[in-house]
């Protein structure tokens, strides 16, 4: 007879939790379980990559159909019906929630519906029914947060950006990060009038200053409206309308005001203080190079323990966490080069080192290059790409590759190879490109740029 009910489990069924539940059951034969009172999916799938990035693609064909009528096609006044694109996108999401149900129940994961709370280190209750394990992981994700300002009980978040029955004539985004700036394309590509509101100086905070600077005049090029510097001071609803005061005692109307000013982890009410789980400054749960909390039978993934609050890393530190538990191979994950996108329009990609890191440590050249994409020579768009290398020039290794532009994403995860094998600019430079591509772009710098400030 076990000592406990399940070898592993696992509370929140978002990627991160999925992955180790199921990989703890299939790859080494455990009794695994998973709890989650939302849907199974979590952030990514449910309220965050899967459905923005739908959104995205549908917004894009904005573009495209203006791009058309450059190459002979006649699509000058297409119509577009948001209802047709929200329901098409619900459906999407319950065929995957249908996936995951399916892959959990094929590797023998039980499913338990309900809020997850520890108990003690073996235990965890949901619902008053306890259950015990001789490990747990804590994969619960995060959450939106706003400031506290009058009037934010009003305001959106992406969550519900993603399920509006219609469209506003009118947006104000607030925040200048990964989701505000995302949004704020979907939106403006669909013609809704989308201001976005920073406190900050520029858009997308920690990124290479070129790549910033450039997806910003090309989001203002595209209609955008971006006020830095500026805060919302307090939010009035009247007969639909919205006025946001300003900082500067301005006033600003709109019909719609979403929030995009960060998200937090998911630690409350789910006992772990009470367990003895420390947690941080941030409110995240502490965990070793392991994924190990304060105590020993808890382990800690994803958005919750706050260090990249990127899907595939939470993906890479569930497989860490059954190796060690289950493979008797203590395994951490690695970090550095981790690859990210913005789903932006035009979108980016980066990996590695911004200009400004790269300089903290070490000598650096830069290569840089800006052009018209050829596909905008006969649509005539006036949307430019960007693409940065900054190279260590002791040992001539490339440290960071950043894009914006079509297809930066895509490009972008081929070059992360680059960069996790260690490669060097004389290694890009021996690369033949692939005419003619945007990409080839990276294989073709030559010049570096003269020293600057950047
Ligand atoms: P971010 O942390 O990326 O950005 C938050 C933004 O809100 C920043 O511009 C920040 O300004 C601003 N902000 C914070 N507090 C306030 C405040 N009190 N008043 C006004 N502005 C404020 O958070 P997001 O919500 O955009 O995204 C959360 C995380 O989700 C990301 O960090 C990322 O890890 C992940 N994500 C990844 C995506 C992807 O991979 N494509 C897509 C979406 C999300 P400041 O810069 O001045 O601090």
């Amino acid at each position: 007879m076990p000592k406990y009910d399940y070898d592993l489990i696992t509370i929140g069924a978002g990627s991160g939790g999925v992955r180790a539940s199921r990989f703890a059951s299939s790859k080494y034969g455990v009794r695994s379980a998973v709890i989650e009172n939302r849907r199974v999916g979590g952030t990514c799938v449910m309220r965050g990559c899967v459905p923005k990035k739908l959104l995205v693609y549908g917004a894009h064909f904005a573009d495209e159909f203006e791009d058309s009528q450059g190459y002979g096609w006649d699509a000058s006044d297409p119509g577009f019906n948001w209802q047709r694109l929200i329901e098409g996108k619900n459906a999407e999401l319950e065929r995957l929630e249908g996936v995951y149900h399916r892959i959990l129940r094929e590797a023998n994961v039980a499913e338990i519906t309900g809020t997850g709370r520890i108990a003690d280190a073996h235990t965890v209750e949901v619902d008053g029914k306890s259950y015990t394990s001789e490990h747990i992981l804590v994969a619960t994700g995060g959450h939106p947060i706003m400031p506290e300002i009058p009037g934010i009980d009003q305001v959106i978040t992406s969550d519900e950006a993603l399920d509006l029955d219609t469209l506003p004539e009118r947006i104000v985004i607030v925040g200048g990060g990964y989701i505000a700036v995302e949004f704020a394309g979907i939106f403006n590509a669909v013609g809704v009038e989308t201001h976005l509101i920073l406190r900050a100086d520029n858009i997308l905070r920690g990124f290479d200053d070129a790549i910033r600077n450039t997806l910003r005049d090309e989001m203002c090029n595209k209609g955008i409206k971006i006020h830095c510097e500026t805060q919302v001071n307090s939010i009035e609803k009247e007969n639909g309308n919205f006025s946001l005061r300003l900082d500067q005692a301005e006033m600003m109307d709109t019909d719609l005001v979403m929030y995009a000013t960060g998200r937090r982890p998911n630690t409350w009410g789910i006992g772990l203080e009470e367990a003895g789980i420390a947690l941080n400054d941030r409110g995240a749960i502490v965990v070793d190079d392991t994924s190990k909390t304060t105590v020993d039978s808890i382990y800690a993934i994803g958005d919750v323990t706050d260090r990249i609050n990127l899907t595939p890393v939470a993906l890479a530190e569930g497989m860490a966490v059954t190796e060690t538990l289950f493979g008797n191979n203590p395994t951490s994950v690695d970090y550095t080069n981790v690859a990210s996108a913005v789903f932006s329009q035009p979108p980016v990609g980066s990996v590695g080192l911004s200009e400004n890191e790269a300089r903290a440590g070490h000598d650096i050249d830069v290569y840089m290059s800006r052009f018209k994409p050829m596909k905008y020579t006969l649509s005539g768009r006036d949307e430019h790409a960007m693409m940065k290398l900054i190279v260590d020039q002791k040992s001539d290794r490339v440290l960071g590759c950043h894009m914006v532009g079509a297809d930066a994403p895509e490009i972008i995860q081929g070059f992360a190879v680059a960069l996790k094998c260690g490669a060097t600019k004389t290694q890009f430079d021996a690369t033949v490109g692939i005419h003619p591509t945007a990409a080839e772009e990276f294989v073709t710098m030559r010049q570096k740029l003269p020293e600057h400030d950047e």
